[in-house]
């Protein structure tokens, strides 16, 4: 019970910064034809940093400004981290799913060893 407690408290937590999407660098022409970059592949402008993400089953970007770029990647791993909690959640919820379908119907279930309890 106090892992589920921490586990909720650190969910919660991650919710508060996360954002969904990848990261990606890009650098871009400017469109100038007199400019560098319309010629000269290494001449381009960039790299600038994008989220990425899909919204309606349309993929978009949002551009992170220079200074932006610590928080997103902060927010990022915040993602992850709801993720991987959100996943040990849903493991022990299966656990007590398990635990208490076993109780319930035992002669259902004869070859399922039962854990030890921990
Ligand atoms: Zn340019």
């Amino acid at each position: 019970m106090r892992k589920r407690q921490s586990l909720h408290r650190a969910l919660l937590a991650a919710t508060k910064t996360m954002v969904q999407g990848g990261l990606s660098a890009t650098s871009r022409r400017c469109g100038k034809r007199t400019c560098p970059c319309a010629h000269d592949a290494t001449a381009r402008h960039g790299p600038h940093l994008y989220l990425t993400y899909r919204e309606n089953g349309a993929s978009r970007s949002l551009y992170v400004p220079p200074e932006g770029a610590p928080t997103v990647r902060t927010a990022h791993e915040a993602w992850a981290t709801f993720w991987e909690i959100g996943c040990a959640i849903a493991a022990l919820n299966r656990d007590d799913l398990r635990r208490a379908w076993q109780a319930e119907l035992p002669a259902r279930t004869p070859r399922v060893r039962r854990r030890p309890r921990a």
